[in-house]
C-alpha cells in the first residue's frame, strides 16, 4: 500500500503506532495496516455502502450538502481505539500517525485533483483549549503539504458549540449544529474545498461545515475523512442526508 511515497518516508522515520516497531513508508508497518478495516464500496457522495446482494450503487435521494466524500477506512477496531486515544488522551503523536496514514491512502488512491484549500473541520475554542490541538487539523496538515495545497484552518470557525454529540442521533445533531459554523468568503469564494475530519458518523458536523463553506461562496466541497461509520442497519439507501 505504501509503495509510492518516498517523500513520506523521508519526512517521518518513526515507529508504527499500533505495534511500536520501526516502520518505513508512512510510518506504519504492513502487518498493522493490513488490520485496518477498509471502507466498503459505496456512494461517492454520502459514503452509504452499496447493497451487498445487488452491487447496485445507492442513490442520494436527499443528498448531503457536500459534493463528494471519500474515506479509506471503516470506523472499527483498531482505528476506533487510535482515534479515541488521539482525541480523549490528547495524543498528538497518534494524530500525526493518522495524518500520515490518511495522506498515504489519499495519494495511493490517486484521488481526483482538488486545487482549492484544505480546511479542517474546526473545534469550538473551548474544546480546542481542553484538547490542546484540533485532530482534524493534524490530519489535514500532512495531506495539504503532500498535495502542495494551502492549509487554511482560519477559513472556517465554530461560532457556537454543538455540545457533546456522540450520544445524539442525526436529526438532533443537525438541529444543534445548524448555523454553528461560519466561513470566510474572502478565503473560500470560488474555491474547490477539501474539508477534512477524522470520522464521518451521521454527517451532521461535516454537513454544517459544508453549508457554511458553500454559503460563503465555495464552488464545491469534497469531504475527506479517515474513517466512515457504517450503521449495522445500512441497507444501501443514503442515510446521511
Ligand atoms: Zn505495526
Ligand atoms: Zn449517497
Amino acid at each position: 500500500m505504501f509503495t509510492v511515497d518516498s517523500w513520506l518516508a523521508r519526512a517521518w522515520p518513526v515507529e508504527c503506532p499500533l505495534c511500536g516497531l520501526p516502520a518505513g513508508g508512512a510510518g506504519w508497518c504492513a502487518a498493522c495496516v493490513a488490520l485496518l478495516p477498509p471502507a466498503p464500496a459505496g456512494c461517492s457522495r454520502c459514503l452509504a455502502p452499496w447493497p451487498a446482494a445487488s452491487g447496485v450503487p445507492a442513490h442520494c435521494d436527499a443528498p448531503p450538502p457536500w459534493q463528494r466524500a471519500w474515506a479509506p477506512y471503516r470506523y472499527g477496531w483498531p482505528l476506533d481505539r487510535l482515534i479515541g486515544e488521539m482525541k480523549f488522551a490528547r495524543r498528538v503523536t497518534t494524530a500525526a500517525a493518522l495524518g500520515r496514514l490518511l495522506t498515504a491512502c489519499y495519494v495511493d488512491a490517486a484521488r481526483p485533483e482538488v486545487r482549492g484549500p484544505v480546511i479542517p473541520v474546526p473545534l469550538h475554542p473551548a474544546r480546542l483549549a481542553r484538547r490542546g490541538f484540533n485532530q482534524a487539523q493534524e490530519l489535514a496538515r500532512p495531506l495539504a503539504t503532500c498535495l502542495g495545497l494551502r492549509l487554511d484552518p482560519q477559513a472556517l470557525r465554530r461560532v457556537r458549540g454543538g455540545g457533546a454529540q456522540s450520544a445524539l442521533g442525526g436529526a438532533e445533531r443537525r438541529r444543534r449544529l445548524a448555523g454553528a459554523m461560519a466561513a470566510s468568503a474572502q478565503r473560500v469564494v470560488g474555491e474547490d474545498v477539501l474539508l477534512v475530519d477524522d470520522v464521518l458518523t451521521t454527517g451532521s458536523t461535516a454537513g454544517a461545515a459544508a453549508e457554511a463553506l458553500l454559503a460563503a461562496g465555495a464552488r464545491t466541497v469534497s469531504v475527506v475523512v479517515l474513517a466512515v461509520a457504517i450503521s449495522p442497519a445500512a441497507d444501501g439507501t443514503c442515510n446521511r442526508a
